[in-house]
């Protein structure tokens, strides 16, 4: 993965604003948000490198060793991701091919520009994790928002800290039209709490 540049903070804005539009459309209400749910609302094909032939996973492989996104000749986007990897990078991989495509870059099978690496890799650890969501679990720790949103160590690091950021800046200001839109799809705690604990008695049953 090559290291990231900074960029402008209107478009660290409008990315904030993508994402809250994505989420929406997509009706996603509880955590941990999931790449395969919101790629399938949006219409969008996934197949997995061992879905491939030799030949073909072999130049997926070349193309990268975590996933990327074609469109078909039918104005279809199929993403590939490597299934050999753990579900949280798994995950990353489709949020972050999801971003290429909300914003419109070009088919990352040919490859990116740095500033779209740059977009999209802040799409994806955006919505994995959204501060005003992180908020709603009142994290402790690296762990809780790793246990909560299912990410790697690596990512939830990253994710605490931001949120730590955004809370200190937060107190002094009043929620951003997108913040408050994610605040709302995600209605409380509660809300959050419940979801997941039916989900988990329903694998019980
Ligand atoms: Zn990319």
């Amino acid at each position: 993965m090559k290291h990231c540049i900074r960029l402008p903070d209107e478009t660290y804005e409008f990315i904030k604003g993508e994402v809250a539009f994505i989420l929406k459309k997509c009706n996603i209400r509880c955590i941990p948000v999931s790449g395969f749910e919101i790629a399938t609302k949006l219409k969008m094909k996934l197949r997995p490198y061992s879905a491939l032939d030799t030949i073909q996973k072999a130049a997926a492989m070349k193309i990268s060793s975590d996933g990327f996104f074609i469109e078909s000749d039918e104005g279809e986007y199929i993403i590939f991701y490597n299934d050999d990897k753990s579900y949280a990078r798994i995950n990353m991989t489709l949020l972050h091919e999801i971003g290429h495509c909300v914003l419109d870059h070009g088919v990352s099978a040919f490859g990116n520009t740095d500033i779209e690496e740059a977009e999209a890799k802040f799409f994806a650890k955006y919505i994995a994790a959204p501060p005003p969501l992180i908020d709603k679990i009142n994290p402790t720790s690296v762990d809780d928002v790793a246990d909560w949103f299912c990410l790697s160590w690596e990512a939830s690091y990253i994710a605490f800290n931001y949120f730590k950021k955004w809370k200190s800046v937060r107190r002094h200001r009043d929620a951003k039209d997108y913040e408050l839109i994610i605040e709302n799809l995600f209605v409380s705690n509660n809300n959050i709490r419940k979801r997941l604990t039916s989900y988990h008695e329903s694998l019980q049953t």
